[in-house]
């Protein structure tokens, strides 16, 4: 996994692409929450390509897929969106 940190709070980040086509950073860590993202390693071809994000590119992608079920004791990774300390920054830009 590449990890890379956020331009705000300088916390190392993973950028995935959610099942919906958007890309969103996640906090490297997983923690163990009642809800989060699972992320595996897709490849991802044309036939998946009908995002609308001109970055996603055939190739390999981290998909990451929510779940409100989390396994007893699995851990989960969290939206950076939602973690950052300065969230408010990110919708700005
Ligand atoms: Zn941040």
């Amino acid at each position: 996994m590449k990890l890379s940190r956020c331009r705000s709070c300088e916390e190392p980040i993973i950028w995935v692409i959610t099942t919906n086509g958007k890309r969103m950073p996640i906090d490297a860590q997983p923690v163990v929450a009642p809800r989060g993202f699972r992320i595996n390693e897709t490849l991802l071809d044309e036939a998946q390509m009908g995002f609308n994000d001109d970055d996603l590119k055939p190739g390999k992608e981290l998909l990451a897929t929510f779940t409100a079920e989390p396994a007893k004791d699995e851990r989960l990774y969290q939206s950076h969106f939602a973690s950052c300390p300065d969230h408010g920054d990110w919708r700005k830009a």
